[in-house]
């Protein structure tokens, strides 16, 4: 290249590389919050802890300069579905993470289940539901029953390009799972890491990969008193900031 042309490129470069609009958006979504607690129990409730362990993350990824990072709240105030799915829109986020704490009638439960965007047919996603309802013991908000219903069904005229995104969409939510999963430093005795397909609300009506992380059950004997320690927070925090890292990196070398 000639050093005149050079000279005047290289201002520009670093000028446009310096620029927000290169950095990768990371959308983090705390459940529940204000009136609605989420799962409720004496260690603590979900929507503190998750608020907690989701600002950690946010401090871990702003130190990062090839990342962004938005919240969709940041203070204990309740926040709709719907406004959650707006706000990572309005965002436009490269990624969004939905955080959440576990609850189960069944004390054994443990460890941390991960969750992406749904692609069953009707009739075993309402089997789904109906499982998630009953593992829940009852006890879910009215805002969470409802992210268990259908998701919006594509209108007939919605296009096959706006599918193959999706599909497209579904791929890199699940890509994103399985380095979360390989990523996880959670409670040691926790030796099974769930990664479902499910119809959450949140995670299916984001147009960006998304992920629904139950950080751990609230309900276990040991799990339960660590979800609202800090230095586990921090633990979990650093998992999931490590497991974005492997997912870009990834992402970074199918460019
Ligand atoms: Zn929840």
């Amino acid at each position: 290249m000639k050093p005149f042309i050079r000279s005047l490129l290289l201002p520009a470069t670093i000028l446009f590389l310096s620029h927000d609009a290169f950095a990768f958006t990371v959308v983090i979504d705390p459940g529940h919050g204000g009136y609605d607690n989420g799962a409720n129990y004496s260690v603590g409730t979900e929507k503190r802890i998750v608020l907690e362990v989701s600002k950690k993350l946010a401090k871990l990824i702003e130190s990062n300069p090839q990342f962004k990072v938005k919240m969709t709240r940041s203070s204990d105030s309740p926040r709709s579905l719907k406004k959650r799915a707006e706000m990572a829109q309005s965002f436009s986020g490269d990624l969004f993470l939905s955080i959440h704490a576990n609850s189960s009638p069944d004390s054994r439960a443990i460890g941390a289940e991960f969750f992406f965007q749904h692609q069953l047919p009707p009739e075993k996603s309402s089997l789904f539901l109906a499982r998630r309802e009953e593992h829940h013991g009852g006890r879910i908000s009215d805002e969470e029953r409802m992210s268990f219903g259908p998701a919006h069904k594509n209108p007939y005229v919605k296009s096959i390009l706006e599918d193959l995104i999706r599909t497209q969409s579904i791929h890199s939510s699940a890509d994103l799972s399985v380095h979360l999963v390989e990523q996880w430093k959670g409670y040691k005795k926790s030796k099974k890491y769930v990664i479902q397909q499910a119809e959450f609300y949140v995670v299916s009506n984001v147009p960006m990969p998304s992920v629904l992380v139950e950080l751990g059950f609230l309900t276990h004997k040991k799990e339960g008193p660590l979800l609202s320690q800090k230095s586990y927070q921090n633990k979990l925090a650093q998992s999931i900031y490590d497991g974005l890292i492997k997912y870009k990196e990834s992402l970074d070398k199918t460019l």
